[in-house]
């Protein structure tokens, strides 16, 4: 078992950092914000971009003839660290590329996944729906083939980037009579088509806005409406009725990557950061020994957040299935940064509780911000329990509880 990185991948890292220091300006990130916010991208984000295209790093590790650059798993996470780290940019396809590419049609692929890394396909993720979240067995949107189009009725709720999506990756039932996963099928929807409606539900970090960096900053979800929309039958991706393995492995695949440990332990590094400073609150605070030991053990658990990530890293590296590994990553990490976040709002005290605009706030209000979003961490692309349950039965063999 050997951790270290290679030479070239050291190297690797060095030189993103520089790109990242010279390209990623004050105005990159603003319009980066801006267009997080739907109120569309800039120049310079575009620019920006191109940059990073030219360069291949969005999808580093896939396949050259889609637009990605063919390289290993293990230099995309350094690419995706320095990214998120820096920027807050999440590399990879998003959501839709990486299940098109392992199901998807030759003509899907070469329509959506070089678009979807460029940015210029969007996907949003049509699962969750009010009353059918955790059990997506109980979808009812319903598509109906009538001719060769499928007709679309329903509504989604959380649609997380809807506002800014081109497309959904729409989960829906094609089978009227079926029952639980049995019927449901995957449609790859263009956002822009009549009888189709974005309502925005707005989240707790809404008023006031997190500052940039919160990890859990989301000031907005959504809810979508389908009134009688249609789109051809090759929108449908895998086969009709196998909607629920498409999702599965879709989900499984697109769990794994830096960005996701880094969220957890992002403001771990801030307060250590904040703690060795000169400010006058963390003269106070450092010598502290209850301090200390509350940092050392956060510490110690992000440590285990990034060595559980590189752990999935290396499984995809080598081709090998997950069986319990991105479940386990999936309930420790979030649990980690519910722990860490409490155990920040302790050693702050009551200047925990100012956000972003109080005078007083600590770093822009930033820990406070990540304290009221760190939980829903717990529940979003798949619960820790549900998690806990796939831990059970893939990792430990135990059998599938009875219902
Ligand atoms: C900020 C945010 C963004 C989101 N973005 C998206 C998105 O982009 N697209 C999308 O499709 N969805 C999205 N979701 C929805 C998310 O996936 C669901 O909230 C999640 O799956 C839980 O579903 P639910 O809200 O219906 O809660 P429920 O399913 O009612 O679950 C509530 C609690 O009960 C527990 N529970 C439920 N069933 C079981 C069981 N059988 N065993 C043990 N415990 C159980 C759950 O673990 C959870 O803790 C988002 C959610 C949030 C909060």
């Amino acid at each position: 078992m050997n951790f270290s990185f290679t030479s070239e991948e050291k190297e690797l890292r060095t030189t993103v950092q520089n790109f990242l220091a010279e390209h990623y300006t004050d105005q990159v990130r603003a319009e980066y914000v801006a267009g997080r916010k739907g109120e569309g991208w800039g120049k310079a984000i575009r620019e920006f971009y191109a940059k990073v295209n030219e360069r291949r790093w969005f999808a580093w590790s896939w396949p050259v003839e889609y637009g990605g650059g063919g390289g290993t798993r293990t230099a995309q996470f350094i690419i995706e660290e320095e990214f998120f780290r820096t920027a807050g940019i999440q590399l990879g396809g998003g959501t839709g590329a990486p299940a098109i590419l392992a199901f998807g049609t030759q003509d899907q692929k070469e329509e959506f996944v070089p678009p979807s890394i460029r940015r210029e396909i969007i996907f949003c993720q049509g699962y969750s729906e009010p009353g059918c979240g955790t059990d997506l067995a109980g979808i009812r949107c319903r598509a109906q083939l009538i001719g060769d189009k499928y007709v679309i009725n329903g509504q989604k709720i959380f649609t997380t980037n809807a506002q800014n999506a081109t497309h959904i990756f729409l989960m829906v039932r094609t089978d009227p009579s079926s029952t639980r996963h049995r019927g449901l099928s995957i449609l790859l929807v263009p956002m822009n088509l009549p009888g189709l409606a974005v309502r925005p539900l707005w989240t707790i970090q809404n008023n006031p806005p997190a500052p940039f960096g919160t990890t859990y900053g989301e000031e907005r979800t959504n809810e979508v409406f389908f009134e009688n929309v249609e789109v051809p039958v090759s929108s449908l991706l895998g086969e009709e009725g196998g909607g629920w393995e498409v999702a599965r492995r879709g989900l499984n695949l697109d769990r794994v990557g830096a960005w996701r440990y880094l969220i957890s332990v992002m403001r771990d590094e801030d307060i250590v950061n904040w703690l060795k400073s000169d400010d006058p609150l963390p003269l106070l605070l450092k010598d502290d020994p209850d301090v200390r030991n509350k940092i050392a053990e956060i510490w110690v658990e992000a440590e285990v957040c990034r060595l559980m990530t590189m752990r999935s890293i290396s499984i995809e590296q080598r081709n090998e299935n997950f069986s319990y590994e991105g479940s386990a990553e999936k309930v420790f990490a979030p649990e980690h940064s519910v722990r860490s976040t409490e155990a920040i709002s302790q050693i702050l005290g009551p200047y925990a509780q100012l956000m972003q605009g109080s005078p007083a706030a600590v770093e822009k209000g930033i820990f406070a911000h990540n304290l009221l979003g760190a939980f829903q961490s717990t529940v979003n692309h798949g619960s820790v329990q549900v998690m806990r349950d796939q831990i059970a039965r893939n990792g430990l063999g135990l059998p599938r509880p009875k219902r």
